[in-house]
């Protein structure tokens, strides 16, 4: 594979989804399971997540395929918990990339890092709430949308954001063109869009029954567009000048 994909369900919802998922991106050459197990939702009275028992879910249904971990941890009192498990990449969502306390305890604890952009940040911010991690054994950069005028749609994905990360840091950037869009017919699109700007790999919320999703069902892709994704991304990455290194 030239580009890393971490593909997986917003929200781990149940066993039999997430193998259906696993084994499918397994044969596509995924290497990343990514899967929501506490989540951070805008209302309190949105599904919360299943917890530890999302934990457990995806560990166990990741190891079965050899896939790699990524989940978003959002307290720092669910870390043994993620350790206990055995989770290979924390996730820290957009939404706490402001959280100088929670970066800074996160950096030293020894697990790969996938730092979410803020959708109202700039690059620069951005960059210095990545230096909070500089104690972690790596750090992937994701932009996943800011917020625009424009209100057709949910985010704005931005593109300048991947050309400029690669320019001006030594960090792996990952681009996540589902919360970017909040669409899922322009997933696959963006996604390729983000890979010829210099990408080192995709994001992207993807369940075998994207409408029964309990959350972001509406950006989520199928199994089949998981697919097109992977392939287009590829041959996308296959006639650019470069190919990063790739290992989780
Ligand atoms: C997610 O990846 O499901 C998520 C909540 O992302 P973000 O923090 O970018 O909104
Ligand atoms: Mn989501």
């Amino acid at each position: 594979m030239k580009r890393l994909y971490m593909l997986g369900p917003c929200s781990i919802d149940s066993e039999q989804h997430l193998i259906a998922t696993a084994s499918h991106l397994k044969g596509l050459g995924v290497q990343v399971l990514r899967g929501g197990t506490y989540k951070m939702r805008t209302s309190p009275d949105s599904w919360q997540g299943l917890g530890e028992e999302g934990l457990r879910l995806l560990t166990e249904v990741a190891s079965e395929f050899k896939l790699s971990t990524l989940t978003e941890i959002t307290d720092l009192k669910h870390l043994d918990l993620y350790l206990k498990h055995g989770v290979d990449i924390l996730q820290i969502g957009s939404r706490n990339m402001y959280n100088y306390p929670l970066l800074r305890e996160l950096g030293s604890c020894g697990l790969p890092l996938l730092l979410k952009r803020h959708f109202a940040s700039s690059l620069d911010e951005f960059l210095l709430a990545a230096s909070y991690l500089d104690a972690a054994p790596r750090v992937f950069l994701c932009e996943r949308g800011i917020r625009s005028h424009d209100t057709r749609f949910r985010f704005t994905f931005d593109i300048n954001a991947i050309a400029w990360l690669k320019k001006n840091s030594q960090r792996q950037v990952i681009a996540d063109p589902s919360h970017g869009t909040g669409e899922r017919d322009y997933v696959i699109q963006i996604a390729g869009a983000a890979i010829a700007a210099g990408a080192d790999g995709i994001m992207a919320e993807t369940h075998p029954m994207p409408e029964l999703a309990r959350s972001d069902a509406r950006q989520t892709i199928d199994l089949n567009q998981a697919a097109r994704l992977v392939s287009w991304c590829e041959t996308l990455a296959a006639v650019l000048p470069e190919s990063p290194p790739l290992s989780v």
